[in-house]
């Protein structure tokens, strides 16, 4: 049997069993999920979240396969790519967001936005690796080795002197604390803030010199 053949049937046999769990669990309706990163998904994020030069190697990350509740309270499957590191606590975030009908917008893969960060924020879009600078500098983003996650980051937008991205986030962006007019707002009592500090990641809207209301990192 050639190696890709084997890879094929190894992922075939990979995807029965995740079936099987879940069925097991008596729950056929959702899915929380990681596995290794899958030939299909791995050729879709060629030359986009996973660029010439990444120094993460594929064996590093995991692809998450994580039920949500969209903001009709319908259960949606959404599909994300983190650090190996923290896909045990994301399965268990994203399962207990989803148990408490937590909204989140979408969750695709940045993939489908040609990893342009601008239009997977402008789309409201929850995602995670994506290898690139942060906004701005030179400095490789924590999401540039798939250990930051940004949740509905349209109406969580990132402020730094007075800057806003996504753009079209502005007029969620200022003045948070009171507004009650912000939907899905991330703030410090917000369910989604809890659990992100619960496992332990850091949360951008704490920072003091910028804000990013979106940003939860490990
Ligand atoms: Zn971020």
């Amino acid at each position: 049997m050639s190696v890709m053949r084997l890879r094929k049937v190894i992922g075939i046999v990979g995807l029965l069993m995740i079936a099987a769990t879940s069925a097991w669990a008596g729950n056929t309706d959702t899915l929380f999920v990681s596995q290794p990163i899958p030939d299909s998904i791995w050729q879709r994020m060629q030359g986009k979240s996973y660029k010439q030069n990444c120094p993460i190697s594929r064996d590093e990350l995991r692809y998450l396969s994580l039920s949500y509740c969209d903001r009709n309270g319908n259960t949606q499957q959404g599909e994300m790519v983190c650090n190996k590191m923290i896909a045990q606590d994301l399965v268990d975030i994203f399962r207990q967001l989803w148990k408490e009908g937590y909204p989140i917008e979408r969750m695709q893969l940045i993939d489908d936005y040609d990893a342009d960060d601008q239009r997977s924020m402008t789309a409201n879009n929850t995602s995670c690796f994506n290898y690139r600078p942060i906004s701005g500098t030179k400095k490789i983003s924590k999401h540039g080795r798939g250990m930051a996650i940004d949740v509905n980051p349209l109406y969580n937008p990132y402020v730094r002197s007075g800057r806003v991205e996504p753009a079209e986030g502005r007029r969620w962006a200022f003045r948070r604390e009171q507004r009650k007019d912000i939907p899905m707002k991330i703030d410090s009592r917000d369910l989604c803030c809890r659990l992100f500090l619960q496992h332990g990641f850091r949360w951008g809207g704490n920072w003091t010199n910028s804000k990013d209301y979106q940003h939860f990192e490990k």
